[in-house]
């Protein structure tokens, strides 16, 4: 079965992959290419053809055209769109296997993690999304005197979908499900890193869902291609996941051309603070252990900064060490692996600097900090999990977004001080507290400056529940009615009595 799966994808990976505008595959009108590595072995994986500027405009017109009032898309009646919805997620559940496998190779995560957390959601989303097309209501406003006023959502336009990385498929359909169910037409463009995952999504869409012709497009590249999208004039909206630095770049190109809307979902460095009272510090030591290290801690919302009363202090530093030297790193396919590569050599440098500047400035490392190469690890990208403690609320470990199996541990006595380190940082994503004093619990969930707050169990995701950070994490909210709000425009009609 595993064997059948990667011969499947080997076989795929043969040619070249094409972009995909106005309903077909086209190679790049330049003749560009980009080679794609697979992280467990440093080797090449496959090659994809990169959009040039005029592929994006070739999209853009598409995907206008495809928004066109008096076309199929926008004259689609709601329950029909729901339908298309739905064909997608079923499409996406026929070839779990096919694009788990994809996913692994591209990026390095263990198959079980492509598989349960990123394919099962990734077909979920389209379902959910697809329930919505026909109950995102406007509303009649009190106004005053012999009028009415009612408001309308209609579709923004032309959205670009641009996406990290460390969740490739998800986070494209994080974007397309609420995109597409309110009636907007979109380009997407995955990471130059990880592009597998969504050329073949966009082949089973193209051959088994009823999705008119330039409702979907694809352009492939990096940054420069991403770059072509967020300066063009003739797209309405931008919605973004990946880096704070980028995220600041796309306001600038927004301002610079037509004001598109943004939506951002950028870094974190999210606080998670063990109280002396924590119900259960077994399950929070394991909790915030996993809550980092699985996806090899490639995680925007993950806890990457640990508080620890000192009373819990010694155990949860070594209740940590323990699980992270228990990690076996290797074969994403592999089912006893724990941790595959890292997603790309640039990643996992940032990392081992990143560790470097840990033992340079002082922290005490405790597990990791190195390199795995041993035996069919040698040419890949692995890191060892890394645990440091004794560390300092400013030390770079503790300030920076490192996005890798990094947890500085640190410790303190009074609660003011651990909300006032947990909100000394620039990003806003998510935090954790962990306490049996339910007025504590509220006290400090009030005081934290994050756009998610997890209780007694750190990592919480459900569709019906917004996910989006506050300060230098972003603006506006991924799923649930929130997503919808960023892919509409909200018109307000007045009648005269
Ligand atoms: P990145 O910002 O380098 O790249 C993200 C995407 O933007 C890629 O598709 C890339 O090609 C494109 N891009 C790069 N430069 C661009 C430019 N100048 N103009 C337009 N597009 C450009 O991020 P990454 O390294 O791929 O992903 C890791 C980052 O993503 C981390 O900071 C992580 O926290 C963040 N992330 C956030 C969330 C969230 O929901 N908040 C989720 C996942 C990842």
């Amino acid at each position: 079965m595993e064997a059948a799966k990667l011969e499947w994808a080997y076989s795929w990976l043969q040619n070249s992959k094409g972009i995909y505008i106005n309903g077909e595959f086209i190679a790049s009108s330049d003749g560009q290419t980009i080679e794609s590595i697979n992280p467990a072995t440093g080797e090449k994986l496959g090659t994809f053809f990169k959009a040039s500027s005029e592929d994006v405009d070739k999209a853009v017109v598409s995907a206008r055209k495809a928004f066109d009032p008096s076309g199929p898309w926008r004259t689609m009646s709601r329950k029909d769109r729901a339908r298309v919805l739905h064909q997608i997620a079923d499409a996406i559940r026929r070839h779990q296997a096919e694009l788990s496998t994809l996913e692994s190779l591209d990026n390095g995560k263990l198959y079980s993690e492509s598989w349960n957390d990123d394919l099962i959601e990734t077909a979920d989303i389209f379902d959910y999304y697809a329930g919505w097309t026909d109950k995102f209501y406007g509303e009649t406003s009190p106004v005053e005197g012999l009028a009415l006023n009612y408001t309308v959502r209609e579709p923004v336009g032309v959205c670009g979908l641009i996406v990290p990385w460390n969740y490739p498929i998800l986070m494209a359909a994080w974007k397309m499900g609420p995109a597409l169910s309110m009636g907007n037409t979109v380009i997407l463009k995955p990471s130059e890193i990880t592009s597998f995952s969504a050329i073949r999504l966009f082949e089973i869409l193209h051959e088994e869902v009823d999705i008119p012709q330039g409702v979907i497009n694809l352009v492939l590249g990096g940054g420069d291609v991403g770059g072509f999208l967020s300066n063009h004039m003739q797209i309405d909206k931008l919605a973004f996941t990946g880096s704070t630095a980028v995220g600041k770049k796309l306001v600038h190109s927004s301002a610079d051309s037509n004001l598109k809307m943004l939506s951002l979902e950028l870094g974190g460095k999210s606080p998670n603070i063990i109280f002396d009272d924590v119900p259960n510090l077994n399950f929070a030591i394991e909790r915030s252990f996993y809550g980092l290290f699985t996806q090899k801690g490639e995680k925007c919302s993950a806890p990457t900064r640990l508080f620890v009363h000192r009373s819990h202090y010694d155990r949860v530093v070594s209740g940590l060490a323990d699980l992270a030297n228990s990690y076996v790193l290797g074969d994403p396919f592999d089912p006893i692996t724990n941790q595959g590569p890292q997603s790309s050599q640039a990643q996992m440098d940032k990392i081992m600097r990143y560790i470097g500047y840990g033992i340079d400035e002082g922290a005490k490392l405790v597990a990791g900090g190195k390199r795995d190469t041993s035996g069919s690890n040698a040419n890949g990208y692995f890191v060892r999990p890394t645990i440091f403690a004794d560390v300092d609320n400013k030390m770079k470990i503790a300030q920076d977004e490192i996005f890798g199996p990094v947890l500085p541990v640190i410790p303190f006595t009074e609660e003011e001080d651990a909300i006032r380190m947990a909100n000394d940082t620039t990003y806003g994503l998510a935090a954790g507290l962990w306490t049996k004093d339910i007025s504590r619990a509220h006290r400090v969930a009030s005081k934290l400056e994050a756009g998610m707050i997890f209780i007694n169990k750190y990592g919480f995701y459900d569709f019906a529940a917004p996910f989006g950070g506050f300060k230098q994490s972003g603006w506006g909210k991924e799923y649930a009615i929130h997503s919808l709000e960023s892919y509409t425009k909200l018109k307000s009609i007045w009648v005269n009595f």
